[in-house]
């Protein structure tokens, strides 16, 4: 179903079809409290129930998402969710990141923003951002190897696609909630191939939108601005990793994870969800703050079409912040108050019922964001013409191998294995050209890249690259090899250091 429909069907009364999954620890508390107060503003939903998580892994299904919860979310196209844990020693996946990864939700989004009755270090600074984070790629792809029993490799993988989706995703938000800046946040000066291309795209884009100031900035210089002067970020779009670490910075500006809520956005697929974990601790205590996730679920309600809930749901619980007469434990903690005699989950929760229909007298930074239906779907810029068109060349091959060899031996033993149109230009060790050596003192760690390129003017065959791995293979363990390609005359490949 999409979303339309979901509005058609709810303006005829009937019920909204949509997953929840109550996951583990405080997962239920909070779960339970955004259904109540969901019920309460009168928006009419037809929960399915579905399982995910610790007690699936604990079964002996190493997904943590089980084939019915999949079945559910594929019918209702819209899930509501508590944290899930990732139990630690089990070598399974974090069922957090499968549900991303198999309902392609891209975008996630987390807004950090100042809340009333909820003081911080930059309270009065007017804190009101959104951080837009790529969710499928980079190093969460999880592709990992042991190359020796010393070495291991992740690879980080960045696509046009990918890059694209995301970014247009923060542009379109930007217009539709009327928000002045997009700020690009990738550690390009470093990853010139992968975070380069993010910027790329970014840079790329940027003119489709000339109402919306686009900006570069390094990653690291995002973290150090978000602590020194917060304000001054509107929409922050970035990679997958980058994202995941500045969006919890951006949490703890605005109070902390127990405000903070987050969307997972796909074509035609939203999961909603708290930004923090499990809090096991504090499972089946009812003290939980359940504010992030039921700000999560404003989010969902925004994305159904059911603004004038999602209104009222935010508004309830900013009055009940800004009035503070349900504390719950973490804010009594920050506020140095009466942690003991704090409000419990429930209280909170009835105090947010008790409150829907009123309005907050202090005006939040951002009233409220703008009704999430108005999105427009995303484009793609390589269309299969472009692709066709841009020329490639194979211009040699790097070779892993793992060896014990002095460097200066092994170096002359692989130019001898050359042959055919490749010659070997050089040896590195950990990104640092070793050979011919260039006079660095490089620690050992038995693993080398063979760069073989070739001779000038010539291009190499397919031949003469399984030629090679196979002379290689007699004397050598290579553990992996990639080709080198031009694409438009440009290489496809970095330098070493030295290089
Ligand atoms: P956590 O977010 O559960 O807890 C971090 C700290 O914040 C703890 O002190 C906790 O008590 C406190 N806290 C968290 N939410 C709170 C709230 N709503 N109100 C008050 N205090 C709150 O992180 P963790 O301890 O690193 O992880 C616990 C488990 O949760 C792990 O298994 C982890 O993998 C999982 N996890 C799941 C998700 C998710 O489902 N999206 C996200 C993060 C962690």
């Amino acid at each position: 179903m999409d979303r339309e429909t979901s509005n058609d069907v709810a303006g005829q009364g009937r019920a909204i079809p949509v997953t929840v999954i109550p996951g583990d620890g405080v997962g239920p508390e909070i779960v339970r409290a955004a259904q109540r107060i969901i019920a309460a503003a009168g928006v009419p939903i037809a929960w399915q129930e579905a399982e995910a998580g610790a007690e699936v892994f604990r079964r002996g299904d190493s997904s943590g998402v089980p084939a019915a919860t999949r079945d559910s979310i594929e019918s209702t196209r819209v899930v509501l969710k508590g944290p899930l844990e990732t139990p630690v020693g089990f070598g399974e996946k974090s069922a957090n990141v499968t549900l991303r990864k198999l309902f392609e939700t891209y975008a996630n989004v987390r807004p950090a923003r100042e809340l009333p009755g909820v003081p911080t270090r930059y309270s009065g600074e007017g804190v009101d951002l959104v951080v837009v984070r790529e969710n499928i790629e980079d190093l969460y792809a999880g592709i990992e190897h042991l190359e020796t029993p010393d070495v291991a490799q992740g690879l980080k993988i960045i696509t046009r696609k990918g890059s694209e989706k995301v970014i247009r995703y923060a542009f379109e938000l930007a217009r539709r909630e009327g928000r002045a800046k997009v700020t690009c946040a990738t550690k390009a000066n470093i990853m010139k191939l992968t975070e380069g291309l993010f910027k790329r795209v970014f840079e790329e884009m940027a003119p489709e939108y000339p109402e919306i100031q686009a900006e570069h900035l390094i990653i690291d210089n995002v973290a150090h601005q978000l602590v020194k002067n917060p304000a001054q970020f509107d929409v922050v779009v970035t990679t997958n990793l980058n994202g995941d670490i500045i969006s919890d910075l951006a949490s703890g500006l605005v109070g902390g994870l127990g405000f903070a809520s987050s969307g997972n956005y796909g074509d035609g697929v939203a999961i909603f969800e708290a930004v923090h974990g499990s809090a096991p601790k504090y499972a089946g205590k009812d003290v939980i703050n359940p504010t992030a996730l039921i700000l999560s679920s404003v989010m969902m309600l925004r994305y159904l079409g059911q603004s004038a809930a999602a209104a009222a749901v935010e508004d309830a619980v900013l009055v009940t912040l800004e009035e503070g007469s349900a504390v719950t434990q973490d804010l009594a903690r920050q506020l140095g108050g009466d942690v003991e005699h704090a409000a419990s989950t429930t209280g909170f929760t009835d105090r947010v019922v008790a409150n829907l229909g009123r309005r907050p007298r202090t005006v939040p930074v951002r009233a409220r964001l703008i009704d999430e239906t108005v999105e427009r779907r995303p484009a793609w810029s390589y269309g299969t013409d472009r692709y066709a068109s841009i020329a490639r060349s194979l211009v040699g091959l790097d070779v892993m191998i793992e060896s014990d060899m002095a460097v200066d031996e092994l170096g002359d033993e692989l130019a001898r294995l050359a042959g055919g149109a490749l010659r070997l230009a050089m040896l590195e060790s950990r990104g640092t050209k070793v050979y011919p050596s260039i006079g660095l003192s490089v620690d050992h760690v038995r693993w080398y890249r063979g760069r073989f390129l070739a001779h000038d003017g010539r291009t190499p065959s397919e031949e003469d690259l399984v030629g090679l791995l196979g002379r290689i293979a007699t004397r050598h363990r290579w553990t992996e090899a990639l080709r080198l390609q031009s694409f438009d005359g440009e290489p496809g490949f970095t330098r070493a250091q030295g290089e």
